[in-house]
């Protein structure tokens, strides 16, 4: 049996039916951009994060930049990110006119190493941090970072891209932070039917800025306060969203469960699988392996075989990247992160995904590690 690495096919019964009727409603009323269904979504949205405001948008990298924007960063800016994040981390900053400072991460929890980052700040005196929680958790330092820009007077940003209803310490993981964005891209937890984002601010006043920013700058229908562009978030994606919001708690109970899961039974066969530093409740975004970066093309080669889909995320650093090097002010470290893009594999996880599934797959990297052990205990390079 195939499995794939991502399904949005697997709807909950009746979902379909719903959404026709919300399809209809809302091509009779033809309020296609903004009105009634995104300031709805927002204001759940708001609610169930525990922030004070929520400004839907176009997708999660106009989030970034509108919230870079909101915060005043441009030209002449230095701007830290993690090495290892999605690119749209790194464009963001480049787009609004800064320049990249990249920090390595901590093996630890995969996320940005607080230590370095501490060094960072002294050493660039950079105007903002972008911290992401990558793969559905936190760092484990994560109020010490939050605290340590604080006093130093930087601002914090932090790319939740991956982290919708994550919990730290008891609470929404965004109830405590400055500014923060969200994607909605299909394939995040909550997924829109297009491409669609957030951002999500503690002070109003700066929630009416992100929001003029994303108008035109409007400060009424043809006066223009400030230069902004058009990220507006469309009704039709609002009212998906808002679909999807009735059944999230659900669907993150069955990634949670799926993300368990692997972890255990992949132990048993030796694969080491990361995991949420304690505080946190992850989001089941996605199964994250380490597998020794020797071996791991011949476990996604018998995957291969099998028809088991899996991801790589993300394959390289930001460092790394072509396009990276003359945007570059600076870069702290850098090989952890490199060690965990040419060592990270992402197995099938996702709402809807089945338990023959997930035996599927847990068979297919059986298969995989015993082919590895016998492959090196023949040819001796490695004892097993
Ligand atoms: C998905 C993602 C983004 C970009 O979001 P889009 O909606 O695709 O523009 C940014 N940062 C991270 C960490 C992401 O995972």
């Amino acid at each position: 049996m195939a499995v794939p690495f991502i399904d949005l096919q697997r709807f909950e019964p009746g979902f379909l039916d719903r959404w026709a009727e919300i399809c209809r409603r809302l091509s009779v009323n033809t309020q296609f951009v903004g009105g009634e269904a995104v300031r709805g979504f927002e204001q759940r949205l708001a609610e169930r994060l525990e922030v004070a405001a929520v400004v839907g948008c176009a997708n999660g990298t106009d989030a970034l930049q509108l919230a870079l924007r909101a915060m005043e960063i441009g030209a002449g800016d230095a701007v830290i990110i993690p090495d290892a994040t999605f690119w749209a981390t790194f464009e963001a900053v480049v787009n609004v006119g800064a320049r990249v400072i990249t920090v390595d991460i901590d093996p630890a929890d995969q996320q940005l190493d607080a230590d370095l980052l501490a060094r960072a700040i002294e050493r660039h005196r950079p105007k903002a941090v972008i911290l992401v929680h990558l793969y559905g958790w936190g760092s484990a330092r994560l109020d010490e970072i939050r605290g340590l820009c604080r006093t130093q007077g930087v601002g914090l940003l932090e790319d939740g891209a991956q982290a919708m209803d994550v919990a730290w310490r008891g609470a929404p993981i965004f109830r405590d932070a400055d500014l923060a964005t969200l994607s909605f891209y299909p394939a995040k937890v909550l997924g829109a039917c297009g491409d669609a984002g957030a951002v999500l601010c503690r002070d109003p006043a700066r929630a009416e800025t992100v929001r003029r920013l994303g108008n035109h700058g409007r400060s009424r229908h043809y006066q223009h306060g400030l230069v902004g562009w058009n990220s507006r978030m469309g009704a039709f994606d609002a009212a998906y969203l808002d679909l999807a919001l009735d059944h999230l708690t659900a669907r993150l109970e069955h990634r949670r469960r799926l993300a368990a899961a692997y972890r255990e039974r992949l132990r048993t066969l030796g694969v080491v699988s990361a995991e949420p530093p304690a505080g946190y409740v992850e989001n089941g975004y996605l199964n994250v392996c380490l597998i020794e970066p020797a071996r791991r093309a011949s476990v996604e080669a018998m995957l291969r075989v099998r028809g088991i889909g899996f991801g790589n995320v993300y394959p390289g650093a930001m460092s790394q990247q072509p396009a990276a090097g003359r945007h570059l002010e600076a870069q702290l470290g850098g090989q952890h992160a490199r060690h965990l893009a040419a060592s990270v594999l992402n197995l099938p996880l996702f709402a809807g995904m089945t338990d023959a599934e997930l035996d599927e797959v847990i068979d297919g990297m059986h298969a995989a590690m015993r082919g590895i052990h016998l492959d090196f205990s023949v040819s001796g390079k490695v004892s097993p």
